[in-house]
C-alpha cells in the first residue's frame, strides 16, 4: 500500500501537497478535493454539491470566502427532509401497541 511510506511530518506533507487554487471541502463530513475554475465566483464540491463563494487574491490563487448559503440550506434541507421521512416511516410501520 501506498500509505505505509508516509515519513513526511505534518508540515512537510502539506507544504508537498499544497496546490494553488486547490481546495478541501468544507463540509466536515465529506472533505473533498476540488479546484475552482479560473475566474469562477463559486466552486461546487463534486462530491457533496455544497457551494462555496470564491474570491481570487490574484488570478491564480483563488480563496474560498465562505459558503453559498441558499445551495447549502437546501441541500441541508433535503438531508433533513430524508431524516424525517426515515423516522415517520418507522414510527408508521406497525408496532402493534394495543
Ligand atoms: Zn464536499
Amino acid at each position: 500500500m501506498a500509505i505505509e511510506r508516509e515519513g513526511l511530518s505534518g508540515a512537510e506533507s502539506l507544504a508537498k501537497t499544497r496546490t494553488y487554487g486547490k481546495f478541501r471541502c468544507h463540509n466536515p463530513s465529506c472533505m473533498g478535493r476540488f479546484q475552482p475554475e479560473p475566474g469562477a465566483k463559486r466552486v461546487k464540491c463534486p462530491a457533496c454539491g455544497m457551494e462555496f463563494r470564491v474570491h481570487w487574491i490574484r488570478p491564480d490563487f483563488p480563496r474560498i470566502r465562505g459558503p453559498v448559503w441558499d445551495v447549502n440550506r437546501k441541500i441541508a434541507q433535503e438531508a433533513l427532509a430524508a431524516l424525517e421521512a426515515k423516522k415517520s416511516a418507522a414510527k408508521a410501520a406497525p408496532k402493534e401497541e394495543k
